[in-house]
């Protein structure tokens, strides 16, 4: 999908269905579009689909996905009313991370997803979401729980949940933070125009 021009996010959602910029389109059972609400204030964004939202189409599904929805939770905000996508839309063969060329080719369609949406934050979950946004160089540690900018939306990088699972991070250091996008909401920043 090279100029992507969609009015809707149905429109855009069936041009992504169709797409076959980049080779992960041969091996996808389904695209995994994203999902929730296309009013969104918080715009998450994830890595890539694994095995389980390549079988089901949707984001965030297992192990990871129940317990994101449960962090959300905690720190006060409902999945429902957020918008949940991946980096790329096309599970990459054997969970490998996506290639910088695979992101690059995916970059429209998310682009084209934010400018519909125009949510007030971009949380990037995991250092690859960081590193699609911010740059390749970018290392979690340095960026996690900081503020940074793409094409006018604010960004706030956290930690992907499944490092919560790995036992690598703590669970409450995914809810402090979102805790604190929560608390930004109510500044008076917005979108751009
Ligand atoms: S990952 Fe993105 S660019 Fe590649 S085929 Fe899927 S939708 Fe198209």
């Amino acid at each position: 999908m090279e100029k992507p021009c969609a009015r809707s996010l149905e429109e855009l959602r069936e041009a992504c269905r169709q797409c076959r910029a980049c080779g992960l389109a041969a091996t996808r059972q389904n695209v995994v579009f994203g999902e929730g609400n296309s009013r969104a204030k918080i715009f998450l964004l994830g890595e890539a689909p694994g095995a389980r939202e390549d079988e089901s189409g949707r984001p965030f599904v297992g192990r990871a996905g129940e317990l994101l929805s449960r962090l959300l939770w905690q720190a006060g905000l409902e999945r429902g009313d957020l918008f949940i996508t991946g980096s790329i839309k096309c599970r990459p063969p054997r969970n490998r991370n996506p290639r910088r060329a695979e992101m690059a080719a995916c970059r429209p369609v998310l682009n084209q997803q934010l400018d519909l949406i125009r949510p007030r934050i971009i949380v990037c979950l995991g250092l690859v979401a960081a590193q699609n946004l911010l740059g390749p160089g970018v290392r979690m540690g340095d960026v996690r729980g900081q503020w940074f900018q793409y094409r006018g939306y604010r960004v706030y990088p956290t930690y992907h949940p499944a490092a919560v699972l790995r036992h690598t991070v703590s669970a409450g250091l995914i809810i402090e933070d979102f805790r604190t996008v929560k608390k930004a909401l109510s500044s008076a920043w917005q979108p751009p125009q």
